[in-house]
């Protein structure tokens, strides 16, 4: 079974440029290295097997390496950490991941390196109630992804991920970060901070 964690506001920002100090007590808590991504919402993925110093546009971090940890940060985004017997991956999701399919084809890489089943954890982010995007946008997305449909121009990104991966069991924590003071919000307050997903094997 894989190893998971979220952060809250209280554990502090870990938003560009990392702060190193903050970056070595979450290595120290989760006992591994971590590997961190430069996140665009693009849908590249990486395969890592040790720490490397990543400078291309990465949204998804792939591992078979126990000995590492793979760390995705948000604000609002869908931090989604998926696991096999064989392989973890961090993929970040917002709502140009959802329409990239960023996390489709991390699932495919999984599949195509021997996993059997995939399952996933998705922490917190900004839920359907809150997401509200222009009525163009949401007319968009909601025809090409209708389980994202939610009231008016509200788009839900975890139905629209659950979606997309039929056969991943999928699970949400289900906290909304604009809801919950607790956690950073990018839409909440405009700021910068970054909580973040971490998974090991
Ligand atoms: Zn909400």
């Amino acid at each position: 079974m894989a190893r998971l964690l979220f952060t809250a506001r209280e554990f502090g920002s870990l938003s560009d440029p990392i702060n190193q100090k903050l970056s070595h007590q979450l290595e120290v808590l989760v006992g591994k290295p971590l590997q961190f991504m430069h996140q665009t919402h693009s849908n590249n993925l990486h395969l890592v097997n040790k720490v490397e110093a990543i400078k291309e546009d990465t949204d998804s971090l792939i591992t078979d390496n126990k000995d590492l940890a793979l760390v995705v940060r948000v604000a609002d985004c869908i931090p989604l950490l998926l696991y096999s017997t064989n392989l973890v991956a961090a993929v970040h999701v917002g709502r140009k991941g959802l329409v990239n399919e960023v996390a489709v084809k991390t699932v495919e890489k999984m599949q195509s390196l021997g996993a059997e089943k995939v399952s996933g954890v998705v922490g917190p982010h900004i839920c359907g109630d809150c997401y509200e995007v222009g009525t163009e946008m949401a007319d968009q997305i909601m025809k090409s992804h209708p389980a994202t449909a939610g009231k008016k121009a509200h788009l839900n990104l975890f139905a629209g991920l659950k979606e997309q991966l039929p056969n991943v069991d999928l699970e949400n924590v289900g906290i909304c970060t604009m809801e919950k003071s607790q956690y950073f919000s990018y839409r909440k307050a405009d700021e910068s901070g970054r909580q973040v997903g971490v998974i090991s094997l």
